[in-house]
Order: structure tokens, then C-alpha cells, then sequence
């Protein structure tokens, strides 16, 4: 098996040392592929060539750009199914999610391209003869250290708009889910960029992610992943004072009253924890539901979640595996961990695959606020079941947490609705539905969750450096009224 090299400066080189790491299926568990094995010697390598293809960017006119995106989003879709096929290999996904998620891609690319020529400043008149005026300008070479749970989808998140603002891009993908990174890098440059203006060193975190998120080279830093490592990015970036982007966990609350569609709501809080196997930041994990008709929904839930089917990604289950051996005992640790906490399981148990990383998807009941289940992120298919009396009360549950990303609100009254949305501390409510949004619409969290906002015209300002000017435009008496007669 070949292995596949870091791409630096639009080429495919091996690490510095030869080193490589094997990319499992989590469907099967067979190793699929080998990729190098980065270390801050090919992150030097890879800014290197950034900055260079920065310099090149600068002199292209914003349309041009805006032209070049459009022409990469055209790029990725016309080889969409290779790329949805991908990512099911590497990640065990269910292939339509997959082709999801790549037409999210797409549709990132397609809307920061819109943006490319319109990204302004503003003019602050200052009297006669003064002016102020700002400029967006690229900050130059950004970073992007990316999760294995959406990577396609998570690079495609942060990397449209560091190039729509005329930037240059280094990213890290997941050590377990670096493929679809790696032939997306190859479309850049067919679409009109300069070569280096997206460089991928595939990586440790510990190795090629903390020499990344420490470089002086980088302008600003995007990262995707968990608590924990958000913080040991977060102290690598202080050294250069380089602003962060964190896109970190969740423990999102779907929150139940008794008015609700009890139907509609069992269908939202099954695909809000067990889309992706429960990977996503802002999967639903804990139900909060009014004790009147906990047992009902509990039944409906229980009655879709054992209808699910669970299989290879390829074969397009409602459910795949796990990503990977490690996190599989994770989740299973905690499917114990809340057993032993005397929390109930309301599922019967089911078959699964024998080979691969697979889960059944967990209803938990009997839980308390104070359970481990209750509170730390799992990232797998279990759901928290948590009953509560009155509207006070169930904003106190959601927001009980060290998290604040996704909260879901279900009820028939809209005062309720509007008054649940105002009162609860999250970076992203959605009100009757779960999973709503796209490429325009701001996305992050509150607390523990992250700082900063991906996705709409907001998160291109993490990716400019304002410049104010400041200018006397006339010494010319009648354009100082104060002087004049
Ligand atoms: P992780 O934190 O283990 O890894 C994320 C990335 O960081 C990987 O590329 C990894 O190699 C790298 N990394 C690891 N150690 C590093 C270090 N010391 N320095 C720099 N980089 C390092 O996260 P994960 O397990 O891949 O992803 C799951 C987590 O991501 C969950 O907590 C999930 O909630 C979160 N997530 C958040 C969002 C969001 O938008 N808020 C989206 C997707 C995933």
C-alpha cells in the first residue's frame, strides 16, 4: 500500500522522516491506507509555501477570487460521489449522509464566493476635511486543525471564508480521517489558485497540530475538536498572540413541553442523538421533557430507535460504527458509567455487527442532573432522559451544563417558544425542528463550547485583519467650517 504524502505548495511529498500512520475502515477495522506522518519540520515546509502563495494572492483582484471559488465548489461537485465515498470509507459514515455533507461543501464554497468581492470597509466622516476609513485585509496564512467527526465538511467550514477574504490556507486534518483533505487539496489549484494556497499536513495532533497552532507563520487559527484540546491550543496560540476560532463540544439540550407533537418531536430527538452515530457537536443528547408525558415520548423514542438500522456505511444504514477502537470504548465506558450511576436503559438489547466499531443507540432514563451521563459529552448514540416541572425549571436543566452550542425547543406556543430561545444561554436555538441552518446562518457556542462564529458573513472576520486610515483630505479653509464666517 502506497502511502499518501502531506500536500505542500500544490505537491504530494512524503513527511520529512518517512513516517507514516495506517487509516483504518471503522466498518471493518481494516487499515484502508497510510498517510505521512507530519511533524513541526513539515509544518514549517507547509507555511513556507502558504506565505508564498499568499504574496501571489494579494495581487488577485477579489471578482477573480470569488470566480476561483465558484469554479472549486463546481470542482467538488462534479466529483461528489467519489468524495461522499470517501468519506464513508474513512469515517464509517452512512453513504447519503456523506452526500450531505459534500453538498454542504459545496454550498460553503458557492456562498463565500458570493462574498469574495463585497468584503468592504467602511468610511467614518470626521468633520471637514477628515476622513477615517477601513480596510479588510487577509490576515495572510491561516490554520485549521480539523475533527474526524464532519472533515470535509468541518475544513470546508473554516477554509471558504479564509480564502473568500484572500488568504492562504495550511490545514490538519484527524489523524483517523484524513482522505477526503488530502483530494481536496488537488482541486485547489485546478480551480484557478495558486499553487500552495491550500497545504494539508496530515498528522498527530500532539506533533503536527501543536507546531501548527504555535507558528509564528500563521495569521489566525481555526480549530474543530474537543474541550480539552481546544485548551492546549488555545496556550500553544497565546506565544504569538494568534486569534483563535474554537468550535468546541456540546451537551445540547432538546427541550420537551407537554403541548408539543409528540410524534414529530420523537422523530427530532432520535435523528438530533443518533445522526452520525451521536458525532456531532450539537447532537441532542439530553432530553428534557415535561414530566406529564415523559413515559409517552420515552415509548416513541424507544419504538423509532429500535427500527434503525446499523450497518457498514456503504450499505447506507441510518446508523454507521463508531470512528475508530478508542472512541468505541469511550462511549461503551459510558454506557457503563451510567448503569453504575442507576441510570435505567429503556432499549431492549439488539444485534451488531460483528466486525467494526458499532453502538446501539442508548435511551437512558432514571438519570439526575448531578450523573456523569448527564453532564460530560459523549459523542456516541446515548440520550440522557431528564424530566422537569415548568418552564423555570427546564431552562435551569439546559442550562446546567459546562456547554452552550445547540439547544432544541419544542412547543405549540409560541410565546413559550420565543420567551425558552431568549431566556437560555446557547450559541445556537432552533425552535420545532433539529439540525436547521446552513451556510448563512452563524453557528457556535457559549461557555465551554468555543468563541467565535463559523459560518455566515460574520465568520469572515475572523479571518481579516481591520485596518483603520485616518487622513486629512483637504487644508483648504472653506473645507474647515469652524474657520469660516
Ligand atoms: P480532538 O480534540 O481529539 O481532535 C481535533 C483535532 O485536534 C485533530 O485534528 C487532532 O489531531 C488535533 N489535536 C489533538 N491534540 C492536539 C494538540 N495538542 N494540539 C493541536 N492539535 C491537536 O477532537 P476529535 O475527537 O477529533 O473531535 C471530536 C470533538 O470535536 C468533540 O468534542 C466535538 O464536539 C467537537 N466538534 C465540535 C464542532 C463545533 O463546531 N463546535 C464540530 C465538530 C466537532
Amino acid at each position: 500500500m502506497s502511502a499518501a504524502g502531506l500536500v505542500v505548495g500544490g505537491e504530494q511529498v512524503p513527511a520529512r522522516d518517512g513516517r507514516t500512520i495506517a487509516v483504518e475502515d471503522p466498518s471493518t477495522g481494516e487499515t484502508i491506507a497510510e498517510t505521512a506522518r507530519g511533524d513541526a519540520h513539515d509544518v514549517d515546509r507547509a507555511v513556507a509555501a502558504a506565505r508564498a502563495a499568499a504574496r501571489r494572492t494579494r495581487a488577485v483582484p477579489p471578482a477573480e477570487r470569488a470566480r476561483h471559488l465558484r469554479a472549486l465548489a463546481a470542482a467538488l461537485d462534479a466529483d461528489r460521489e467519489a468524495f461522499a465515498r470517501l468519506e464513508t470509507l474513512d469515517t464509517g459514515k452512512p453513504l447519503s449522509l456523506a452526500r450531505g455533507e459534500v453538498a454542504g461543501c459545496v454550498g460553503y464554497l458557492d456562498y463565500y464566493a458570493g462574498a469574495a468581492d463585497k468584503l468592504h470597509g467602511e468610511t467614518i466622516p470626521l468633520g471637514p476635511g477628515s476622513l477615517a476609513w477601513t480596510v479588510r485585509e487577509p490576515v495572510g496564512v491561516t490554520g485549521h486543525i480539523v475533527p474526524w467527526n464532519a472533515p470535509l465538511s468541518m475544513l470546508c467550514r473554516s477554509v471558504a471564508p479564509a480564502l473568500a477574504a484572500g488568504n492562504t490556507a495550511v490545514v490538519k486534518p484527524a489523524e483517523q480521517t484524513p482522505l477526503t483533505a488530502l483530494r481536496f487539496a488537488g482541486l485547489a489549484e485546478a480551480a484557478g489558485f495558486p499553487p500552495g494556497t491550500v497545504n494539508v499536513v496530515t498528522g498527530l495532533g500532539a506533533e503536527a497540530g501543536a507546531a501548527l497552532a504555535s507558528h509564528p507563520g500563521i495569521g489566525s487559527l481555526t480549530f474543530t475538536g474537543s474541550v480539552a484540546t481546544g485548551r492546549a491550543v488555545l496556550r500553544a496560540a497565546a506565544e504569538h498572540i494568534t486569534p483563535v476560532v474554537t468550535e468546541l463540544g456540546g451537551k445540547s439540550p432538546q427541550i420537551v413541553f407537554a403541548d408539543a407533537d409528540l410524534d414529530t418531536v420523537a422523530a427530532q430527538v432520535v435523528t438530533g442523538f443518533t445522526t452520525n452515530t451521536g458525532q456531532y457537536c450539537d447532537a441532542g443528547t439530553r432530553l428534557l421533557v415535561e414530566r406529564s408525558v415523559q413515559a409517552e415520548l420515552v415509548e416513541r423514542i424507544v419504538a423509532r430507535t429500535a427500527a434503525l438500522t446499523i450497518g457498514p456505511g456503504a450499505d447506507d444504514p441510518d446508523l454507521g460504527p463508531l470512528v475508530s477502537a478508542e472512541h468505541h470504548r469511550r462511549v461503551a465506558g459510558y454506557v457503563e458509567i451510567g448503569r453504575a450511576e442507576g441510570a435505567r436503559i429503556a432499549d431492549a438489547p439488539r444485534e451488531l455487527p460483528d466486525a467494526g466499531y458499532f453502538l446501539a443507540p442508548t435511551t437512558f432514563t432514571d438519570v439526575t442532573p448531578d450523573m456523569r451521563i448527564a453532564r460530560e459529552e459523549i459523542f456516541g448514540p446515548v440520550l440522557a432522559v431528564l424530566p422537569f416541572d415548568g418552564e423555570d425549571q427546564a431552562v435551569a436543566l439546559a442550562d446546567d451544563t459546562d456547554y452552550g452550542l445547540g439547544t432544541g425547543i419544542h412547543t405549540r406556543d409560541i410565546d413559550r417558544a420565543l420567551r425558552v430561545a431568549d431566556r437560555v444561554d446557547a450559541g445556537y436555538v432552533m425552535i420545532n425542528e433539529y439540525f436547521a441552518g446552513g451556510p448563512g446562518v452563524p453557528f457556535g457556542g457559549t461557555k465551554r463550547s468555543g468563541t467565535g462564529r463559523e459560518r455566515g458573513l460574520v465568520a469572515l472576520e475572523s479571518y481579516v485583519k481591520l485596518k483603520t486610515v485616518v487622513a486629512r483630505i483637504s487644508h483648504h479653509p472653506s473645507s474647515n467650517q469652524e474657520g469660516t464666517p
